[in-house]
């Protein structure tokens, strides 16, 4: 539905005033991109992807939000958006993330719960020792709520607004239908 909306010469412009709105968010994941690949990437190279046991992205239950869907379909092309409702079309039957592909995820921007998962090897082994990480990974999830949490004004809020403006509806708008974000929102005099 988002890819449809993307199209054509309406579509043009709709994505020209998404890709405007979200240039601080993607300075965001690109610099926590940098810090990942600074701090944790060798870690999880040799703890996990080596000998496989990585529990990444197989979790049961990853909680994607309309805004992740809507800022990859933005920035992807028409091919990333034909492997990914591939995947969904066929998915995977080995208990991990439908989205995992042989080369790794789908999505040219991983859902942001994706992005600031840690395991509890690396909790304890990189951030307990290491106080500085620690404190830059907390500023990280700090950071996320400026686009999420919606005890103000946020991105995500906004992006979901925007497409139920245009009729579009989706189980994937929490920050307008689950009771808990509304709750929020509501004591905020977001409502
Ligand atoms: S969406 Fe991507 S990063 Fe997130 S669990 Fe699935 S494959 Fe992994």
């Amino acid at each position: 539905m988002m890819a449809r909306h993307l199209q054509g010469p309406q579509g043009e412009s709709l994505r020209r005033e998404i890709t405007g709105q979200i240039k601080p968010y993607l300075a965001f994941r690109n610099e926590l991109d940098a810090f990942q690949k600074a701090r944790f990437k060798d870690f999880c190279t040799s703890a996990c992807f080596n000998d496989k046991t990585s529990a990444c992205c197989s979790r049961e239950g990853i909680v994607t939000f309309f805004a992740d869907a809507l800022i990859n379909a933005v920035i992807s092309t028409p091919q990333q958006i034909n492997a990914i409702l591939d995947a969904i079309k066929s998915p995977r039957q080995d208990g991990r993330c439908v989205y995992l592909s042989n080369t790794g995820c789908l999505w040219q921007i991983p859902p942001v719960v994706c992005a600031l998962f840690v395991c509890d090897r690396l909790e304890r082994q990189i951030l307990a020792p290491n106080q500085g990480v620690r404190k830059t990974w907390q500023a990280f999830q700090e950071k996320r709520k400026s686009f999420t949490w919606p005890d103000r004004p946020v991105l995500f809020d906004d992006l979901e607004k925007l497409f139920i403006e245009k009729g579009l509806d989706s189980p994937l708008m929490y920050l307008n239908k689950s009771p808990g974000l509304l709750k929020i929102k509501a004591k905020a005099g977001l409502l």
